[in-house]
């Protein structure tokens, strides 16, 4: 047994076997088949070996042009291998007996022969491990039709182990057949923990090594609120796993029991609780935690995982879907953005040094204004189908604002112009996620409907910490001194201008937090699905003047971690 400590990403407790997909992984799934099966898979078979051989042929060609005789003979141990009868006759012989899908049973095969050729004493045989391995590769790749399975082709439930996912990856997780993952890297926002948080998926991220300590199959225990991964637990461990997950369980209801009731203290203040949500089909789990809206809709997952850009109709589509379901309640859709750690696989973005600082967001809008333009038409036609809003990401200051702005009454002129409805007041709010929009919220607070706080981008610039880099996670602190002055500011000019201001970023979620923030004026909190209930169970508990107390209190301290215990203390003894 083996307990490693990483970062808690997405809360939740799973217990199941690991399945590592890396770059040169493959996800196969153990697929039964009947005996009629069988000459079909043993054809698959000897075409992957027939276009292997070819691949490898070529593939010496071009390396004894290039690079010599010499070097090109290494493929002549590729090719043996290819030809090798006992590891052909085997995966025929298993197949037939054990009557699962031929990808499967070559990969097994190949392990064994892998093992065995690593353990031989001679050096030359040992060698050819690394051959077996490449050229099983191939043929795997060439069995598969040349792609990894993609992971929402996942057939038995698993823990999935990385070294990271990029985000496209976690949005096509098949939820039901992941129960939870670790990685490598990464950070408590970084869009891969924000993805698994919406799937409710208990996740673990930032665990230096892990790739390298689990082996596919290996038994696990996922631990994804306290950030804990335990391979191959005892049996004392799975029980005291079992008692806290039936915790966690009883803990969940509870906060659901409050679920459709008002978020409002006991002396009547009440906020906005609304969901944060990155695809459409998303919208059913918020109304079954009781979101009555949505306060963040990241539009950029709807360029993922798809070839080429989404039109305006199926932009139009989706948004109106949204609209529709949440009416009469408000979605407040955030116009793309792109870049950061969130990219598209077909669009050729520039690979850029410091891709947070760089070329993202509403600067890639302004820049591209026929891809802008395409998603604005979309939602200013979808605005008539409910209670819609917009809102930009990484404004950094006012002549940002009022570019995008011009670009959306162009917009607007142009659907006039064609006769096409739309809601001409639509709110237009600017999400506050640049230290020098938060400096300046008093001016930009004359120009916006609503600010909503970013504070997944404002923490990670201001306190100059990569929200993805877990190396630095120690450093990425909600409650640094600074943060909070800042998110002061921004709620008191907001209000100042008598405009409201929510928050989106992770922090808006922290039990913690909540009351701080009630106190220091938060209109609205946008969280994740899952966090609604609790969120409102906390806010139920207490009176205003409680929630100013405390955040008077946490402006007091001088470091985040003092304000870190002291809101955790007040949380503790409310929730008693
Ligand atoms: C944020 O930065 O806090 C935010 C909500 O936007 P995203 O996480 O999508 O960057
Ligand atoms: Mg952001």
């Amino acid at each position: 047994m083996q307990k490693l400590k990483g970062i808690a990403a997405a809360p939740g407790i799973s217990v199941g076997k690991a399945l590592k997909v890396g770059r040169e992984e493959f996800v196969i799934p153990k697929q039964p088949i009947s005996p009629q099966d069988i000459p079909l898979q043993i054809q698959l078979f000897e075409e992957a070996l027939i276009q292997t051989r070819k691949e490898i042929i070529q593939l010496q060609k071009r390396i004894s042009v290039e690079m010599g005789q010499e070097e090109a003979q290494i493929f002549d141990a590729h090719l043996l291998v290819l030809e090798d009868r006992m590891l052909i006759e085997e995966v025929i012989s298993r197949l037939k007996k054990e009557l699962v899908c031929v990808p499967y049973i070559f990969s097994e095969v190949l392990k064994k022969y892998i093992t065995v050729f690593s353990k031989i004493e001679d050096e030359y045989l040992k060698e050819r491990t690394a051959d077996v391995n490449d050229v099983g590769k191939r043929i795997l790749s060439n069995l598969l039709g040349k792609k990894r399975t993609a992971l929402e082709d996942l057939k038995e439930k698993v823990i999935i182990v990385a070294h990271d996912l990029s985000p496209s990856d976690t949005a096509a997780m098949h939820k039901q057949n992941v129960c939870a993952f670790v990685t490598d890297i990464g950070g408590k926002t970084s869009h891969t923990a924000i993805m698994a948080k919406s799937l409710e998926i208990p996740a673990v991220v930032g665990l230096e090594g892990v790739t390298s300590r689990i082996n596919s199959n290996d038994m696990l225990i996922v631990d994804g609120s306290m950030g804990i991964v335990i391979i191959d637990p005892d049996e004392e461990t799975l029980v005291a796993y079992q008692e806290e997950l039936e915790k966690f369980k009883g803990v969940s209801q509870k906060f659901l029991s409050v679920k459709d009731l008002p978020a409002v203290t006991l002396d009547n203040r009440s906020v906005e609780i609304v969901a944060n949500i990155e695809l459409p089909d998303e919208v059913p789990a918020v109304k079954l935690h009781g979101g009555k809206g949505i306060g963040l809709y990241r539009t950029e997952f709807f360029y993922m995982n798809r070839k080429g850009l989404p039109s305006e109709e199926e932009h139009f589509q989706a948004y109106k879907y949204v609209a529709e379901e949440m009416n009469p309640y408000p979605v407040i859709l955030r116009t793309l953005d792109l870049g950061g750690d969130k990219f598209l696989s077909q669009f050729e973005m520039p690979k850029e040094m410091q891709a947070f600082l760089g070329w993202r967001a509403i600067r890639f809008c302004l820049a591209q204004p026929e891809i802008f333009k395409t998603q604005l038409r979309a939602i200013l036609r979808a605005s008539v189908y409910g209670n819609l809003k917009l809102m930009y990401p990484m404004i950094s200051g006012i002549e940002e604002l009022k570019q995008a702005n011009r670009m959306l009454e162009e917009v607007k002129e142009e659907l006039r112009k064609s006769g096409v409805p739309f809601n001409n007041d639509i709110d237009v709010g600017v999400m506050i996620e640049v230290p020098s929009a938060a400096m300046t919220a008093d001016l930009l607070a004359t120009e916006a409907d609503f600010f909503s706080i970013g504070t997944n981008d404002l923490i990670q610039y201001s306190l100059a910490v990569d929200r993805t880099n877990e190396k630095v996670a120690y450093l990425y602190e909600p409650t640094h001194p600074a943060v909070l002055r800042m998110i002061r500011n921004i709620i008191e000019s907001a209000h100042d201008e008598e405009i409201w201001v929510g928050m989106c970023g992770e922090m808006a979620s922290e039990p913690s937090l909540v009351l701080l923030l009630m106190g220091l004026g938060i209109d609205e909190l946008s969280v994740p699905p899952f966090a609604i209930p609790e969120v409102k169970y906390i806010i139920r508990l207490v009176t205003q003047d409680t929630a100013e107390q405390i955040s008077k209190e946490a402006l007091r301290l001088s470091t985040g971690k003092e304000v870190e215990e002291f809101t955790m203390r007040r949380l503790k003894e409310i929730l008693k």
